[in-house]
């Protein structure tokens, strides 16, 4: 097309020569993986911070409670000591006296400290 027939808001682009266009989709892809690397720091953040709640189904399933001090010790007589917590679990990953705590069987959950499940394993040592 000459100059005389184009839109005069019509620019002209120039095509990428081949290196810059490598270059180009090069950082492109660095952007999307450390944008995804980013999305999953934030998951695992939130994981870490996510409460298990009594109404979850596999809490449900186990019977999870965040106070072991309400379980029906008719239903659960394996509650045998008021020891019988998450803290003393060996499932509860949480930090010592902390009030919640990651456990092996809820992944991405926290659960209370004070809790207990019918899973319950005393820590050993
Ligand atoms: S497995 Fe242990 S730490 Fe996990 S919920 Fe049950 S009693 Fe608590």
């Amino acid at each position: 097309m000459d100059k005389k027939h184009r839109h005069p808001g019509a620019k002209l682009v120039a095509p990428l020569d081949p290196s810059r266009r490598r270059a180009l989709m090069r950082l492109g892809a660095a952007g999307i993986a450390t944008a995804a690397l980013a999305a999953g720091r934030v998951r695992d953040a939130e994981a870490d911070t996510v409460r298990l709640t009594e109404d979850d189904a596999q809490a449900k399933a186990l019977a999870y409670v965040h106070d072991a001090t309400t379980v029906d010790g008719a239903r659960y007589p394996q509650r045998s000591s008021a020891d019988m917590v998450c803290s003393s679990c060996q499932l509860f990953k949480g930090e010592a006296g902390s009030a919640w705590g990651k456990c092996t069987l809820f992944p991405g959950k926290q659960v209370n400290a004070d809790g207990w499940c019918i899973a319950y394993a005393a820590r050993q040592g």
